[in-house]
């Protein structure tokens, strides 16, 4: 759950930049700017902009939501996907105290969070689940909407901070790691901010892990179920789009056999 998300090795459309220079300049003959406009760079892009932008992120991640790793994209799947912001367009003062706020103004964006809009390291694609049309809880971002997170998926170490069962579910590594919980939620009726433990995404989790596990069963004895690791772990390792869904849990479960562990330790959480 939660996918690691390279920020590094990835660059923002250059249409994107263009887009955004065009909307600073027309902001500031407007006569407002970061901390004083009430909306953000980001809402002021048109929706072709926007478009292209979540276009690059869908690839680049492999077209799996950045929280439940589930397949998302536009049209060629039943996910629906849109553009998260890490830090929010607009944060609420009592969650991000340390931003830089416009005295009196609560509800101007403070200014780094109008940076942070148009800054496409804070940009993640999300799923674009709805509550009711399905009978299905809120994940991800919706349920999220603004609320400040501790886990960040550009931070491999923070995701150490996870662990995966064969029930399906995700839990913290520490289990006393509340500020974890409180991120993904210990489910039925606990939601946490994302839900991650939501009855169908344990459901479809445990589904995928069991066909691994299974794959890795059918290969027979100790060395050649490790070939199969190696070469599963490999698999879904290499730079593919679309990815696997639930691509962490089952590198999770792969790098926890002894002989992958000091190979693969570094690359993925163990
Ligand atoms: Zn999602």
């Amino acid at each position: 759950m939660m996918l690691f998300v390279d920020k590094h090795a990835v660059h923002a459309p250059a249409v994107f930049g263009t887009a955004v220079e065009a909307q600073r300049r027309t902001r500031g003959l407007q006569g407002v700017g970061p901390g004083t406009d009430s909306r953000t760079l980001w809402d002021r892009l048109d929706g072709e902009t926007r478009r292209m932008v979540l276009d690059k992120l869908l690839r680049e991640q492999g077209h799996l939501c950045v929280y439940c790793e589930r397949t998302i994209g536009t049209g060629r799947s039943r996910l629906g996907a849109h553009v998260e912001h890490f830090l929010p367009r607009h944060p609420s003062r009592d969650e991000y105290p340390g931003l830089t706020w416009t005295d009196g103004r609560d509800d101007l964006p403070p200014a780094e969070a109008d940076a942070a809009s148009v800054d496409y390291a804070n940009l993640f694609a999300v799923c674009s689940n709805e509550t009711g049309r399905d009978g299905l809880p809120l994940t991800c971002d919706k349920l999220r909407g603004s609320h400040r997170m501790a886990l960040d998926p550009r931070d491999r170490k923070a995701l150490r901070r996870l662990s995966y069962k064969r029930s399906g579910r995700v839990e913290p590594a520490d289990p006393d790691d509340e500020t974890v919980w409180d991120d993904i939620g210990r489910g039925e009726g606990d939601t946490g901010l994302l839900n991650l433990n939501a009855r169908h995404l344990c459901n479809a989790r445990r589904a995928a892990i069991a066909r691994l596990l299974k794959l890795l069963m059918s290969a027979g004895d100790g060395r050649a179920v490790d070939a199969a690791c190696e070469r599963e772990i490999r698999n879904l390792l290499a730079e593919r789009d679309p990815k696997e869904p639930f691509i962490e849990a089952k590198l999770y479960i792969l790098t926890r056999r002894e002989s992958m562990r000091a190979k693969y330790s570094d690359a993925y959480p163990a």
